[in-house]
């Protein structure tokens, strides 16, 4: 028997694999309604398709691939989840609330090679990939949950800026995307969904000629390679000449505004000739970007970094404001969970280690 998660098929791949197996063309609908709209947890469910379907279902492919370990809920309403996959890795998803609707952060692989010097995740080198299958889960997972609570609200957003570096997951990332944009499914707007990369630049290339509209998010961190190559060790492979070499051919296929994450570190990269060297960087196509300035939250790991100040990050927004480059601050959700990228599942595996 597999144990291949039904969710990792785009409506396509369901529906062929269906008709190779001497079912009707419409099935597919049948079933994909069955699991994005009225949401089951079983197959026995689908009331109005064949048994013998069912059968032929339930021996090629499961609905739960993973388990909740831990459910932490911030007074904010920010839930972070922390999913036991098959193998026993853990991984985490988040979600959160704003006034435009909810939000459910993502994550793509168990860990991350890329290893930059302030953040949680890479503290543990990636042991594999994620399928699609276990990313759409974890946005079906969460939907689920919000279900049960008889929480009318459906998952609108998605921010693939989880554990993990989407680009080097690119086919199972792509896959995904397509899965939950489907309007035969879960039909979340591609305009909804934002993918953040720590500059793959090749892969921002296939990632534009792709035709699917969903947001580019790069981060950025520091706006000269020196600085850069300092906090982000990728900057080698993929200096900034070449990542904004990538963000021109983006342009020119897409048309899409870029955000530039920028995390806000004390006394590193949050002076005023960094504002001013960034927005020199993006001046050329300024109506086409925008800056999310990040606070940094700290890592026990990471004693080197603090927390920018927040007159500092006051005055590096308005010096972007001043240069002509839009720009905001995100403050965090969820900031007495652990809601920071990876660091539930790090001090879940200390906390383990530790026993
Ligand atoms: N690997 C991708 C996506 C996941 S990280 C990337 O790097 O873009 C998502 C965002 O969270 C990135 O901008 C990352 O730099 C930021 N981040 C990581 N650790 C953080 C921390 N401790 N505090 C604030 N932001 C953090
Ligand atoms: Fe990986 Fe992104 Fe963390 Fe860098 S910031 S280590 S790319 S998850």
């Amino acid at each position: 028997m597999s144990n291949s998660s039904i969710y990792g098929l785009t409506y396509e791949q369901l529906q062929s694999w269906l008709m190779e197996h001497g079912e009707k063309r419409f099935r597919a609908e049948q079933v994909w309604n069955w699991l994005y709209k009225k949401r089951i947890s079983r197959f026995e469910d689908m009331n109005n398709v064949n048994q013998s379907t069912i059968e032929l279902l339930k021996e090629n492919f499961v609905l739960h691939t993973m388990d909740v370990e831990l459910r932490q809920e911030s007074k904010d309403g920010t839930i972070k989840f922390l999913f036991k996959l098959a193998d026993g890795n853990v991984i985490e998803t988040v979600l959160m609330r704003f006034n435009y609707g909810l939000s459910v952060c993502v994550t793509t692989q168990v860990g991350c090679n890329i290893g930059c010097s302030f953040c949680a995740s890479g503290l543990l080198r990636k042991s594999r990939d994620l399928d699609s299958g276990e990313i759409v889960e974890q946005i079906m997972n969460v939907q689920k949950h919000l279900d049960d609570r008889r929480e009318e609200d459906r998952v609108s957003h998605i921010v693939v800026m989880g554990i993990g570096e989407p680009l080097d997951n690119y086919k199972n990332l792509m896959e995904f995307l397509y899965i939950v944009n489907d309007d035969r499914g879960l039909n979340i707007g591609a305009r909804h969904i934002t993918v953040s990369t720590s500059g793959i630049a090749h892969k921002m290339y296939d990632f534009a000629d792709d035709p699917i509209q969903v947001n580019l998010a790069i981060s950025i961190h520091a706006p000269n390679n020196e600085l850069r190559t300092q906090i982000m060790k990728i900057n080698r492979a993929f200096p900034i000449e070449k990542l904004m070499k990538a963000v021109d051919y983006y342009l020119e296929k897409k048309n899409r505004r870029i955000t530039y994450e920028y995390i806000m570190l004390h006394d590193v990269n949050d002076h005023k000739k960094e504002a001013i060297e960034l927005a020199d960087l993006i001046r050329d196509h300024r109506h086409l970007a925008y800056v999310n300035l990040i606070p940094y939250n700290t890592v026990d790991e990471h004693i080197d970094y603090q927390r920018s100040s927040t007159e500092n990050i006051q005055a590096f927004y308005e010096t972007l404001k001043a240069e002509g480059i839009q720009c905001g601050v995100r403050w965090e959700n969820g900031a007495d969970i652990d809601a920071a990228c990876g660091q539930l599942r790090s001090k879940q595996i200390k906390k383990t280690k530790a026993v």
